[in-house]
């Protein structure tokens, strides 16, 4: 596969965003940010046999992934995505066709927020692929959601459903019987195509304390790191946690998939009590499921409880740790 070839074949024929000045071609790319915003940038890896499988996903559906892992990143600042950059590392098994889907499964996502390719860079591996994605947004200057704001007495939320991306990816790896869940397509897609909560974000981001965060790791991963950063203790309620119907039919465990699994790509966070009801509006008016599991504790420690009946237990970010009684 020719490199030139390549870059012309991925090169968009026409481009979305308007203060893009210079795309790919040159040495590098050139665009106007707005005056009254700040950029927001991240980036994201994916190795094929540790974060992707062929034989699990199709190309299309691996570049969708890892355009949408940093989209995500941008939801959860509560920003808008407009450009993305994409370096690959194409192993001798990476034929002309299996790249070609990479970008149009990245493009198929682009293209619904209006982002535009910009740049990359292409290079040879002797293994297995390589995907690092560069996302840059855009956010109104001083309204990004940080990690660092909450305090005593908000509302702990998330946005859409836990634990179907690991349910998804249990059912691929033949863990689970996909008899049992009316419809298994649905939490493969969820693992396959996951979808990033921008509009969820932009909600946030307009209420002025907002604490935000994606859930790629798993909800007990995030809301540790909330409240590290923040300097707070988190508690939750194991029955407010917004499951789909199908999940608990899958494994008597699902609880695991909900609080560990990760890879949901949905938004959790807190927001004062008082805001709370204005936000639950504005997310019911855009078809935004959003769920309240529950609230901040306090400043004396950092710290994620769970509650379910009448026990309490510490949520580490990668497991339990039983309070004695
Ligand atoms: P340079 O040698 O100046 O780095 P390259 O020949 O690597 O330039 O790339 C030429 C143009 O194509 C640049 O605009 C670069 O950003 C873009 N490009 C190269 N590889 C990729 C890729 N895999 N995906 C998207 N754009 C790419
Ligand atoms: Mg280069």
């Amino acid at each position: 596969m020719d490199e030139f070839d390549l870059i012309r074949r991925i090169t968009p024929k026409k481009t979305h965003q308007r203060s893009l000045v210079m795309g790919i071609g040159d040495d590098a790319s050139v665009y106007q940010p707005h005056s009254h915003c700040e950029e927001v940038v991240c980036v994201d890896t994916m190795v094929e046999h540790v974060h992707f499988r062929f034989d699990f996903s199709t190309p299309f559906e691996v570049g969708f992934k890892a355009l949408a892992v940093n989209v995500s990143d941008i939801a959860a600042m509560g920003g808008t995505p407009k450009y993305y950059l994409v370096s690959i590392a194409i192993p001798p098994h990476g034929d002309e066709a299996i790249v070609t889907a990479l970008y149009e499964g990245m493009k198929a996502l682009a293209d619904t927020y209006h982002m535009d390719l910009i740049g990359g860079d292409t290079v040879a591996t002797r293994s297995d692929f390589v995907i690092t994605v560069t996302v840059i947004g855009e956010v109104p200057k001083g309204t990004a959601c940080y990690r660092h704001s909450a305090q005593t007495g908000d509302v702990v939320f998330v946005t859409g459903e836990l634990g179907s991306s690991a349910a998804g990816l249990s059912l691929l790896m033949h863990e689970v019987d996909p008899v049992m869940a009316v419809d298994p397509a649905f939490f493969l897609e969820r693992h396959k195509m996951p979808q990033p909560h921008i509009a969820a974000g932009h909600i946030c981001s307009s209420f002025p304390r907002v604490t935000l965060n994606d859930v790629s790791d798993g909800l007990a991963s995030e809301l540790n790191e909330i409240a590290e950063a923040s300097h707070v203790t988190l508690e939750i309620e194991a029955d407010k946690l917004p499951v789909h119907a199908d999940l608990p039919l899958l494994r008597k465990e699902w609880l695991e998939w909900v609080l560990f699994g990760g890879e949901d790509f949905v938004l959790t966070g807190t927001i004062p009590e008082a805001d709370w009801e204005n936000f639950e509006n504005q997310c019911k008016e855009k078809g935004i499921q959003v769920t309240r599991i529950g609230q901040v504790k306090h400043e004396q420690a950092a710290s994620v409880i769970l509650k379910e009946h009448d026990q309490q237990t510490t949520l580490r970010k990668k497991g339990y740790n039983h309070f004695k009684k």
